[in-house]
């Protein structure tokens, strides 16, 4: 498909062309990362924010929101519960928090790292690039760092920011010479979003050569500026679209790791997480935060509605998978390098 031809199926989907699409995206997972669903257990470690973003909850000017930082002992006792749940992967993860310092990120990373066999994902902003080398050494794995839209001029607008040329994009860029697998992405459905952009956002995750790809819809929060501009929102349907992004994303890069991302399931409780592993993701993510934590980490409305994780959570997310005919992972899910089609 080219441009104009992925520019139509956003706008008017139809559900031959759909189904079409995401019988590809999987035929396509299938073949290249198979039926193994990497399970990442996120935990929030602070919801403190240096930024003004117009869309999210954390957002600096948010004074409804009770502000929380966990303490290296409540990291480490959380990274450890999700070990023994199964997880192989820890995202840490943060608003832009200019007090956690870089010596305790060091410190919680090379405490997990020395006790637990997992990989670890830092997704705590943008920080200087000396502390991610610092943190690198210290054993962390991944980074994810959202661009969320490659339309400078709205992303300036979105973030509050003035930049001539796109700085997270760059970063990523540098990150990866450092070491680190990088993972990126977007949100879909933001009010004054095109078409046309998100299919930009397409080809930049391609060109990019991300190791992981993370797409979420929109979801607007009360306590924020952008709620009052709602009526700017282009997108029709963003749970639709970002469905239809997944499956392009899969078929377009077939070994990176594409997960089902939260906000999916936040929209839909029962079916969200399935229908992106549907339509060619394999990776899920859930937030394993603890309480009174987890309730305060709103980035948009009703992300904070599910309890706190628990054996009956990981026995329902596992049963899904198993009535969705995957699996979960026995590795720690590193980005499979190989040339598609597969030889
Ligand atoms: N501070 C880090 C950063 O900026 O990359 C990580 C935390 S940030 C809250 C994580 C992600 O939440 C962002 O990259 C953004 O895509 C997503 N997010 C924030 N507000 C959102 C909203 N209203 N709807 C959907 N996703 C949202």
């Amino acid at each position: 498909m080219n441009r104009d031809e992925i520019i139509k199926v956003l706008k008017n989907p139809n559900a031959e062309k759909t189904k079409e699409i995401f019988s590809l995206a999987d035929a396509v997972r299938k073949k290249s990362v198979g039926d193994e669903v990497h399970l990442r257990a996120i935990i929030e470690i602070s919801n403190y924010c240096k930024e003004s973003c117009l869309y999210c909850g954390l957002n600096k000017n948010n004074k409804n929101l009770k502000r929380y930082r966990l303490s290296e002992e409540e990291i480490f006792s959380t990274a450890l519960k999700a070990f023994n749940f199964g997880f192989q992967t820890i995202v840490i993860q943060s608003g832009e928090d200019p007090l956690i310092k870089t010596e305790f990120i060091e410190n919680v990373v090379k405490r997990i790292k020395d006790n637990l066999d997992v990989a670890i994902t830092l997704s705590l902003g943008e920080r200087n690039l000396d502390d991610y080398k610092r943190w690198k050494d210290a054993g962390s794995d991944r980074i994810l760092l959202k661009f969320e839209t490659s339309d400078l001029y709205l992303y300036n607008q979105l973030r509050g920011k003035n930049e001539k040329v796109h700085k997270r994009v760059e970063m990523l860029k540098e990150l990866r010479t450092i070491g680190y697998e990088i993972g990126s992405g977007i949100m879909v459905g933001t009010p004054f979003q095109s078409y046309e952009s998100l299919v930009d956002d397409l080809f930049l995750m391609k060109e990019l050569d991300l190791d992981m790809i993370a797409i979420g819809p929109y979801i607007p929060h009360k306590d924020t500026p952008l709620n009052d501009k709602l009526n700017s929102i282009v997108v029709k349907d963003p749970e639709a679209t970002t469905l239809i992004l997944v499956a392009l994303s899969r078929i377009l890069n077939p070994f990176a790791n594409i997960p089902s991302t939260t906000a999916l399931s936040v929209i839909d409780p029962k079916e969200g997480r399935i229908n992106g592993l549907k339509c060619g993701a394999n990776v899920i993510m859930p937030d394993l935060t603890p309480e009174p934590y987890k309730s305060l980490y709103e980035i948009y409305d009703g992300k904070t509605s599910s309890p706190e994780w628990n054996e009956i959570s990981q026995e329902n997310l596992l049963r899904s998978l198993k009535m969705a005919g995957r699996i979960p992972s026995s590795s720690k899910g590193s980005r499979i390098k190989k040339i598609y089609p597969l030889q």
